[in-house]
């Protein structure tokens, strides 16, 4: 028995130095010993959740199956844990202050000032503990996003210093990653900014227990000492976090390092025996091993920021290694492709994949690709706004409606072959208001998509307001572009393939958000295969 332990993660020094992968590679050895583990993240920003931030911005907005928008590193915490996230892993600061102040007016305070404390840093101590309540787990893993000292992160920092004591010292345990930068003038590790960034975090009352050190060069002994005795930590929890050549690598580094098992010393939990890594390491072996290069065309217009597709990436990655190839994605801004230059522009690729996204900046590069894929039977899938392009260019380039478009891009069409769902013509706020999350879809016996999941009837997560127009779809069955899957429910087309192409698959839903390490995605599974023969 015993209540929830919690472990905080917070950062220093500089963001970017991967507390997601930490905090997720954490959970993946704490489960590996037969824990009960998840993770939630505390965004310090004021939208209330990701979904209306542009990529550029924070990259990819993840969605959970229960249609909760959220930070992309709970996509980090599924594909390494193998669990499902929810709404109540993360909060955002726009979430905190919406919650008090509807209770402010409600008048739940009547009579008080409402402030910052204690009255927004309870708001985000209920939220924090509120997955412990729920008796599901052993340990949950906390990130705080931000970097300490900044004035937004400063609420969360105090939350959590009340919450050691509210939960007891034994059932808490903090852990602050910090960067240890190399001089190559010098040619010398700094710990400086280390014990700066602990300093800020014992002004604001927290001392933690693990620290763990990102550098780009081995920590020897006496640098590990100097950080203990600077920091008051023990030795044994300077752990360092060294640059490796897939993040899938950082569970065994920290496993090597022992920060699964000082973590379960401070939280006076058993280290039984050592994790259970099998399948964890016989995946990251075949990622490694694989030599044979399959290059994706990732068509899509966030392309500067390796963070907008993280999802897609990473599912071609579990894809690849399933399939013992290595998957290189080339990312191709669709604002550079036209009908003149696509074939010049994507002739050496073995796949094409057309992004999910929004609005009509792109558009036609997008429906080029379409082109390219279908008349040069390179194997294709189109996610979300992706099987989108598909329909239009199927409509437009076979079907002969040469206006044919989505009503998002073109209000005037005729042929308006992608249409605003019913449900969506009386939403007017943008937060929130999409189609989204876990729908069943039931495919279609005999069609690629059946072949690669093995089942007939799927769940999948989505994120749209424009769906397939069904008035067209006769016209487009009739010409060998085939609806494979819809929703049992509401018969909206959820997959549509082409006849008569080696592989050639548009999802309304979006795969990539259910691919984990040890569970690759079906879809991407059979992607990557048709890719490989395409190489051949
Ligand atoms: N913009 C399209 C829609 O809203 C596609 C969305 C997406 O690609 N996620 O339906």
């Amino acid at each position: 028995m015993g209540s929830t332990k919690y472990v905080f993660v917070t950062g220093g020094v500089t963001s970017s130095l991967g507390k997601g992968i930490i905090s997720a590679s954490l959970g993946r050895l704490l489960k590996a010993r037969g824990y009960r583990v998840t993770i939630q993240k505390l965004d310090p920003y004021i939208n209330v959740d990701p979904g209306t931030l542009n990529p550029y911005e924070h990259g990819e907005c993840y969605v959970t199956d229960d249609g909760a928008e959220t930070d992309l590193d709970l996509g980090h915490y599924e594909r390494f844990l193998d669990i499902q996230t929810s709404q109540a892993n993360n909060v955002t600061t726009g979430r905190i202050y919406q919650s008090v102040i509807n209770k402010e007016r409600r008048g739940d305070y009547l009579g008080k000032t409402v402030q910052v404390i204690p009255h927004i840093t309870d708001e985000i101590k209920r939220r924090i503990t509120l997955l412990g309540k729920r008796g599901e787990y052993d340990i949950i893993i906390t990130e705080i996003g931000g970097t300490v000292g900044d004035i937004e992160s400063l609420p969360y920092i105090e939350a959590v210093r009340q919450l050691r004591w509210d939960l007891g010292v034994e059932n808490t345990v903090f852990i602050h990653l910090t960067l240890v930068p190399y001089l190559s003038a010098s040619r010398e590790l700094k710990t400086k900014p280390t014990q700066h960034s602990v300093k800020v975090l014992l002004e604001n009352g927290i001392q933690p227990d693990v620290l763990v050190l990102r550098a780009e060069h081995e920590l020897d002994k006496d640098l590990r000492k100097k950080v203990a005795l600077f920091c008051n930590v023990e030795l044994e929890a300077v752990i360092q976090s060294i640059d490796v050549s897939t993040i899938y690598e950082v569970p065994l580094l920290m496993q090597n390092e022992g920060l699964d098992v000082m973590v379960l010393k401070k939280l006076n939990m058993e280290a039984k025996d050592s994790p259970d890594l099998k399948e964890w390491k016989k995946f990251v072996d075949r990622l490694k091993s694989s030599n044979k290069e399959i290059r994706i065309a990732l068509v899509g217009k966030y392309v500067e920021l390796y963070d907008s597709y993280k999802s897609i990436i990473e599912s071609l990655t579990h894809a690849g290694a399933i399939n013992k190839v290595k998957v290189k994605v080339i990312f191709i801004h669709s604002e550079m492709l036209s009908a003149d230059n696509v074939s010049e522009k994507l002739k050496e690729y073995h796949g094409i994949l057309v992004a999910p996204g929004f609005g009509d900046r792109g558009i036609d590069g997008k429906i080029a690709s379409v082109t390219y894929a279908r008349e040069n039977k390179v194997p294709f899938l189109g996610i979300c706004l992706g099987l989108q392009c598909a329909v239009i260019e199927f409509a437009r380039n076979v079907l002969g409606y040469e206006d044919a478009h989505s009503t998002e891009m073109s209000n005037y069409t005729k042929h308006p072959v992608i249409d605003l769902m019913e449900e969506q013509k009386g939403v007017t706020e943008k937060g929130g208001t999409m189609r989204l999350g876990g729908y069943a879809c039931s495919l279609k016996k005999g069609s690629k998509v059946q072949e690669a999941y093995q089942t007939d009837l799927v769940r999948e997560r989505h994120r749209h307001r424009y769906e397939f127009n069904n008035d067209f779809l006769d016209a487009y069955e009739e010409h060998g572009m085939i609806s494979t899957g819809i929703n049992p429910e509401s018969g909206l087309v959820e997959i549509m393939e082409q006849e008569g192409h080696p592989w050639f698959v548009g999802t309304q839903f979006h795969p990539e958000y259910r691919s984990t390490a040890l569970n690759p995605h079906p879809l991407f599974i059979a992607f990557i295969k048709a890719t490989i023969d395409n190489s051949q």
